[in-house]
């Protein structure tokens, strides 16, 4: 069955095949009338992009296009997107493709109508308190990868170039006013990046439910991603154009996203850093590093897991869990070491450093320092679980 639903939580979500069909009825609804299309370069070429912005000349929507955001978006991206979004008297972002155009869209309509740099919003303490929340234009979100949640989220992630570091950029009002969860929209989406942002949306549910804080509500929500993510990842690498199975990876992405409000742990903490140094994709990062650190935390989420591997229907252990990770990284394509990557320990002491700094260090269950950041990298490295 292929399902079609609209809620209200996080956000106004209109999800199900075929619904990209309402893109201007939601432009209306986040009351744009002139808005800036954001989206990737590669992303721009391929027919799902072509299908929106032919929905939107259809309905009469004059529109702009910025498609300069690279993989792992970086400052100038944003800035070159804040000076079309002005110069064409934009009012509002349709953000449209996977977490990096997500992010650019959101971070475009934000800094769009503030005076100070992005960097001053890092999601630090209560810096977002800093913006004029009145000047944050309205975004619609469309979601072409399954994986961020970055269309139900309150953050972007930005590569600060100078500091090679990726920085979260915070601010409620960064929320999408609407976000269209198409799955049909990920059907052309190549088996490496499905795999790749599927993991991520696995990591997220799992970090979160793994974070040593209390919060029944993510734990929820959690649980039930990682269950549709084990029904369903393995067969949408598989049968790409099995709506079903993409349909439960779009739901498991925005699930994660709502999770981590409780928290994020070590496999960010780590392929943040991995991520800045090396460029390599974020999804796929964390999927190396996840059996790793599920490892090195065990003692302290040894019961949780029991739980959670009763509730996605596997025998009550850690080591019946941790072998259906390990299984299914196996069976869709994720390398088991870091060199799979082309990571080597060249660059471990800064990794290190960078990670116990990384804020989501303070939501991993077991304490995160230096020693810890290299234990967990040779292991990844040598495929030592
Ligand atoms: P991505 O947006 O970088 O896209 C990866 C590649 O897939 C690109 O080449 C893109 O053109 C292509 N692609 C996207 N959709 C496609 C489709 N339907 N068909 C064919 N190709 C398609 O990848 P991602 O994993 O979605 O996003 C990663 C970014 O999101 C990173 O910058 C990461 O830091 C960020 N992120 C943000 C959040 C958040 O909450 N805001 C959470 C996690 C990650």
């Amino acid at each position: 069955m292929v399902i079609s639903a609209t809620w209200n939580y996080p956000t106004s979500v209109r999800f199900g095949a075929g619904r990209i069909a309402e893109l201007a009825e939601a432009l209306a609804t986040a009351r744009i009338a002139k808005p800036l299309f954001v989206t990737d370069p590669n992303l721009a070429r391929l027919p799902p992009t072509q299908g929106a912005l032919g929905l939107l000349e259809a309905a009469g929507v004059p529109v702009g296009v910025f498609s300069d955001v690279k993989p792992n978006p970086v400052e100038a991206n944003i800035v070159a997107g804040v000076a079309a979004f002005r110069s064409g008297a934009h009012d509002g972002v349709v953000a449209f493709g996977g977490g990096s155009a997500l992010d650019a869209g959101k971070l475009i309509a934000f800094a769009a109508g503030q005076t100070r740099p992005i960097w001053d919003f890092e999601d630090v303490g209560d810096q977002w308190r800093r913006a004029d929340a009145a000047r944050i234009a309205p975004v619609v979100a469309i979601p072409t990868t399954a994986g961020t949640g970055s269309e139900v989220g309150r953050a972007a992630v930005v590569t600060d170039a100078t500091t090679r570091t990726k920085k979260v950029i915070f601010h409620p009002g960064m929320m999408p006013a609407v976000a269209i969860c198409d799955p049909r929209l990920t059907v052309g989406m190549p088996p490496r990046i499905t795999a790749g942002t599927g993991m991520d949306a696995l990591a997220h549910c799992l970090e979160a439910y793994c974070g040593p804080f209390y919060h029944p509500l993510a734990d929820g929500i959690a649980v039930e991603g990682i269950r549709l993510v084990k029904q369903s990842l393995a067969r949408a690498v598989q049968q790409g154009d099995d709506l079903e199975a993409r349909a439960d990876m779009m739901e498991a992405a925005t699930m994660g996203a709502t999770a981590v409000h409780k928290a994020l742990g070590a496999v960010h903490a780590l392929s943040h850093p991995v991520g800045a140094l090396y460029d390599t994709h974020h999804g796929m990062t964390n999927a190396v590093f996840l059996p790793y650190v599920l490892v090195f935390n065990r003692k302290a989420i040894d019961e949780k897991i029991k739980r959670l591997a009763a509730y996605v229907g596997l025998k009550p252990s850690f080591r019946a869990f941790l072998d259906w990770v390990l299984a299914l990284r196996a069976e869709i394509g994720v390398p088991h070491t870091l060199a799979g990557l082309d990571i080597g320990d060249d660059q471990l002491d800064l990794i290190a450093a960078m990670a116990v700094k990384d804020p989501t260090a303070a939501g991993n269950p077991v304490p995160l320092d230096k020693r810890a950041v290299r234990t967990i990298f040779k292991r990844a490295l040598e495929g030592r679980l």
